[in-house]
This record gives C-alpha cells, structure tokens and sequence, in this order.
C-alpha cells in the first residue's frame, strides 16, 4: 500500500448534517498543513428527487447504510424546489447533480445544498459558469468538476481530435480520450482559478476499468485538487461490482483518490455497501460491525453452509455493531487453521457445529442450533467488550499444528535458518515474471 497522496482539502456539509472532509495533506492558502481526511463513500439517490417523501426516504436509508455524502439529480426546476425540504429532513451532506442547465446550480445554492457537481463542459457559455462559480463562492459551497466519457468529446470535432491525440497515445487503450480528458480538466480549473475559487474537487470517470486507472494516474500527478474516484455506467451489481472494484482498489492502494463512488445500476444501497467493505478490506477505514469470514465449501462440506453464512450475516448486520471478526466453516478440516484470527468462530462436522470464543470451545450443537447459539454468543461478547472485562482481537482461536506434522515438516524451521530467502522463485513458463 502506497503512501496517500497529498491534496488540498475541502469541507463538505455542517454541524447538522456532520461535517465531511475531501482529501487533505496540502496546506491552503496561508494555513497550515492537514492531515488527509478519511476517504468518503459517496452514492446517489436512483428516484426523482420532485418526489420529497421517497427521495427523503432514499436518503435516509442511504445514510443508515453508511454514506457519507449523497448526490441528488437535479434536472428540472421543480427538483431544486424540492431541495429545501429534503435538506430540512435529512442529516447527510447533499451534492446537487447539475447538466445543462446553470440556473439549477444557482437554485440549488439558494436552498442551502452542500456541494454542486458541475460539467462545465455542458453549461452553455462561460458567463453561466461564473454566475454558479460567483454563487458558490458567497456561500461557501464547493464544486465538484466532473468530466465524463460520455460527455467529453466535442461532437462536431470528434475525429479530428481522435486523429490528433491518437498519434501521441496510439500506444495505450483509449489513450486519445484520456489526454482530452486532462486537458478538458486544465482548462475548466482555469476558469475557476480566474475566479480566485479554489473550494473544488475533481473527477474524470470512463466506463472501462483500465482507462479509469490511467486517466486518474494521470491527473493525480497533474492537479494537486482532492479527487473523487468513479467508473462511470459500471452497469448491473454483478458485473459492475468487478469493473468498478477493480478500478477503485488499484488506484486506493496507490494511495490515490479521497472520495469514491462504486456505481450500479441496482439499489444504491449495495454502492455504499460494496464501497465501505472495499475501504474496510483495504485498512484505509476502521470497520464498522461485523468482519465475517466463511470458506467456500468444498466436498467436505457437513452442513447447509450457504444458507448458514447468509442467515449469519444479516443477523449479525442487526445486532453487532463492533469489528469483531466471525468466522464460518464448513468444516473441522482446514476450517480452524483458516479461521485462525476469528474472535467467534464455528466449525462444522458431522450435522453440528464446534463453536469458539476468543480461543476458548464454548458449545457443540446440533446444525439447527448452530445460528442460535452463534448469535448468542457474538452478543455475550459484544456485551463484555463494551463492559470492559474483554477486548477484540486480544484472545482468538489459536491452532497448534500436530507435531511431527511429516517428513515437510511446518516451515518454521528453514525460515528461521534462513534458507527461505535463498530460494529460487518460481518461474512459470509463459508468465511475465512481476
Ligand atoms: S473449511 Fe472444510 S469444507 Fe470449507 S472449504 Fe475448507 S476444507 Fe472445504
């Protein structure tokens, strides 16, 4: 894991909705130094945003869902009137989304929104930019100046620009739409930087996982402004979840980006979801509930694993709001080595379930009783965690390995003498050595 990338910071949000940092690392003008803000998940409502009763619905459950800033379209003028009260019932930071139309960034400021996502690429002419630009500087609202795939290309010029800057990039995949991508970039944050507003952040989002990386690459060492991270269109939960993941954990672990949003064309609940595990997995976010571990079955398999592991997870997602680690196995095979750092764990064999706690075996039950007495568990633990009698992390299952384990033996002995780091990599025919 990279180092994080140093950015200027923006503020997004009040005391009422909390308060979300973007990026962070470089000092603003004048100031000191900040350290880099916790990287955000970001996600947007799927309905109409007019509709105030279910689009403050949405929001909520998005909120519950844990994200930390929602984005609203905005696309017709009976939208931005909803804003206010949609602001007045919800406690989240709300992005306003706006295409075409400069006076609904302008209408969206007035009802007191916490940030505008802006293309300037699609607002008419520059006096419309700088109205918003003007607008959000008096109030204090940052931009976010998003550039899109879709919308990058000038229409009327297209092959002539594909022509040019295909002879520079003819050697990368979609080269020629990532340097007009940056260089759309370049010139929208001049007209902003014209205007002595700094208060942005910046984002350029295709559709294909590779070119998101390199496109991203290429203004993280161009633009010191805090960049949201996106695939755009991923398409559907199943294929989206790969193409935008993939993307998203290549550049985190780089140390780039300091907002994202994964997006599908599903309920958007699953973005925030899948954005937060991609955080937790990374290190890059204190887990919040349950860090649950189940191995995928195989032929040894003793118990209706599947159906166990899912009724686990959504029990657990109600009741356990500590990051203690659970793990279900589905057998006594492999399952105890692989769930070795669990703080509950459950092995099944044999229609029952060997359950431990911090180390300890506290039960073998029947496989009808094995949910139960899991659940139980995890909260007794729960409940002398918080008492102070226990901590996660502090005592779990630990496995002796039999000894002698045969004529191999465990390893231990050859990485002590040493002879490990002698070893000859594997080479595989036909592979790139990395
Ligand atoms: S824990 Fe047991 S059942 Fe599960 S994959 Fe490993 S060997 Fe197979």
């Amino acid at each position: 894991m990279r180092i994080r990338r140093a950015t200027k910071q923006i503020t997004v949000g009040n005391e009422r909705t909390g308060i979300v940092l973007i990026g962070g690392g470089i000092p603003s003008d004048g100031g000191d130094a900040t350290t880099p803000a916790p990287i955000s998940v970001q996600t947007m409502t799927a309905g109409y945003t007019h509709d105030i009763d279910r689009c403050v619905a949405e929001i909520n459950r998005l909120k519950a869902a844990g994200a930390d800033i929602v984005r609203v379209a905005t696309p017709e003028r009976k939208d931005t009137e909803a804003l206010a009260e949609i602001l007045n019932q919800t406690r989240v930071p709300i992005v306003a989304d706006v295409h075409f139309h400069f006076e609904r960034a302008l209408e969206a400021v007035e009802a007191g929104v916490h940030k505008i996502r802006l293309n300037p690429g699609n607002i008419a002419d520059r006096d419309q930019v700088n109205a918003v630009i003007d607008a959000c500087k008096e109030r204090g609202i940052p931009i976010r100046i998003g550039v899109n795939e879709g919308s990058i290309i000038e229409r009327k010029d297209k092959q002539k620009r594909l022509d040019e800057l295909g002879r520079f990039f003819s050697d990368k995949k979609d080269g020629h739409l990532i340097a007009l991508m940056v260089t759309k970039l370049e010139e929208y944050l001049e007209i902003f930087r014209d205007r002595d507003f700094h208060d942005v952040c910046i984002s350029a989002k295709l559709m294909d996982a590779a070119s998101t990386i390199e496109v991203y690459r290429a203004i993280s060492e161009r633009f010191d402004e805090p960049l949201h991270l996106g695939v755009t269109h991923a398409g559907p939960k199943e294929t989206g979840a790969i193409r935008s993941i993939a993307a998203m954990a290549a550049l985190l672990a780089d140390g780039i980006g300091d907002s994202f949003r994964i997006s599908y064309a599903s309920d958007p609940v699953h973005e925030v979801e899948d954005g937060l595990e991609l955080l937790w997995s990374l290190g890059l976010r204190e887990r919040k509930g349950v860090d649950l571990i189940a191995c995928p079955t195989c032929g040894r398999i003793q118990v209706d694993l599947f159906t166990l592991v899912q009724d686990v997870r959504t029990k657990l997602a109600d009741t356990i709001e500590l990051p203690m680690k659970v793990a279900v196995m589905g057998c006594v095979v492999n399952g105890p080595g692989e769930a070795e750092g669990a703080d509950v764990a459950v092995f099944a064999g044999d229609r029952r379930g060997i359950i431990y706690v911090q180390g300890e075996k506290v039960a073998n039950v029947p496989e009808a009783e094995i949910l139960e007495r899991l659940l139980d568990e995890c909260v007794t633990l729960q409940d002398r965690v918080r008492a102070g009698e226990t901590k996660l992390g502090d005592k779990r299952v630990e496995i002796i390995p039999p000894d002698p384990i045969g004529e191999l033996g465990s390893g231990f002995d050859r990485i002590a003498s040493g002879q490990v780091e002698q070893a000859t990599p594997l080479t595989i025919t036909g592979a790139k050595p990395v």
